[in-house]
């Protein structure tokens, strides 16, 4: 069994988020959906979420990304900026 190393989460600018503090997501893991990268982890929440550690890309549905092999994110890290209401990877690359 290969063990896959998780690209880190380096940054998000979505401090409206439960998962960020700092300026850093704190999921176990994200997942990156949608037509624009969306973090389709994003949630709004009176609670503070997550863990200690820094949230990896647990699986990225954008198969068009130069970065993405079977729908898995193989960059070394990603950065997730807020846009209005949504939070998209800003590493996205059009193969
Ligand atoms: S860099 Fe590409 S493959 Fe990786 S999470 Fe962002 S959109 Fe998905």
């Amino acid at each position: 069994m290969t063990t896959l190393q998780l690209p880190l989460v380096s940054t998000c600018s979505a401090s409206s988020c439960a998962y960020n503090r700092d300026s850093a997501c704190h999921a176990g893991a994200i997942t990156v959906t949608g037509d624009a990268s969306t973090c389709g982890t994003y949630v709004e929440s009176g609670t503070q979420a997550g863990q200690d550690a820094t949230a990896s890309v647990g699986a990225c549905h954008r198969s068009e990304c130069v970065f993405n092999a079977a729908l898995e994110c193989t960059a070394q890290d990603v950065a997730i900026e807020s846009s209005g209401d949504v939070a998209s990877c800003r590493t996205f690359q059009l193969a």
